[in-house]
């Protein structure tokens, strides 16, 4: 039924955008991308088909930037084709999602420093995914990632390191292109875990401005305690 698969409209999400859905759930809407490689889970996600095509819920609580969609995000730079270079990659809930929207004509350079992790990043989620180039490396030396060609679209950085914003900053230097968009996660409690969470986040914001106009700051509560997601455009 119609009803049951809607792109959200609302704010200045492009009324058009097809890059997320709302599916009809439990009673519930809910957040879901289509699923570019059908029967496959990540995380143990529902799928659902409606009309023949297979969804993948996307929990909030499990992924920062369905987190951010929850609360309000006013940019969403992801779609078809769209170049993606993702610092903190993990086991890669979220890079499978973004995989999922900037589909076979994306690519999305996931970095990931933790072997172990990195392994079952590769066996559960990068070795299914033709638009996913895993890189294990540290996101302190980005002229060691290899593969990276050309300038991307989008820097997305969740690595909960103390020195992050720096290293996105050095990031988006080398590889993000002008009018690019900076995705940024701060955790609060991996900067300072004695300061006020709402400073730090102003204090790393202001680290950003002279490269970067800052255009969005969301809390991510409740679906992650101390933790910020900051959007901002690198400057023409
Ligand atoms: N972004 C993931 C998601 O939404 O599914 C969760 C990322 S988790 C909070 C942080 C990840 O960053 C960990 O897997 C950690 O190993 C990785 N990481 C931390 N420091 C890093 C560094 N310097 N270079 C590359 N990866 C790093």
């Amino acid at each position: 039924m119609k009803d049951q698969i809607q792109t959200k409209r609302e704010r200045s999400l492009e009324e058009d955008n097809q890059s997320f859905f709302w599916i009809k759930s439990e009673g519930q809407e809910k957040l879901a991308t289509e699923n570019m490689v059908p029967g496959n889970q990540v995380y143990k996600e529902k799928l659902i088909i409606k009309r023949n095509v297979e969804y993948r819920l996307w929990d909030p609580f499990r992924s920062k930037l369905a987190a951010s969609i929850m609360n309000e995000l006013d940019y969403f730079p992801f779609e078809n084709k769209t170049k993606v270079l993702y610092l903190g990659a993990s086991t890669g809930t979220t890079v499978s999602h973004i995989s999922d929207i900037i589909g076979p004509n994306g690519i999305i350079f996931a970095v990931e420093h933790a072997s172990r992790v990195a392994r079952d990043f590769l066996d559960r989620v990068a070795s299914f995914r033709s638009n996913i180039m895993p890189i294990l490396q540290d996101a302190r030396k980005p002229k060691e990632y290899f593969s990276v060609f050309g300038k991307v679209d989008v820097v997305y950085v969740d690595i909960a390191q103390p020195d992050q914003t720096k290293i996105a900053i050095e990031n988006c230097e080398m590889f993000l292109k002008k009018g690019g968009y900076l995705f940024l996660v701060i955790k609060t409690r991996s900067i300072d875990v004695t300061k006020d969470p709402k400073r730090i986040v102003t204090e790393e914001i202001e680290k950003l401005k002279t490269k970067f106009e800052v255009l969005q700051s969301i809390d991510l509560h409740p679906y992650d305690k101390d933790h910020a997601m900051v959007i901002a455009k690198y400057r023409n």
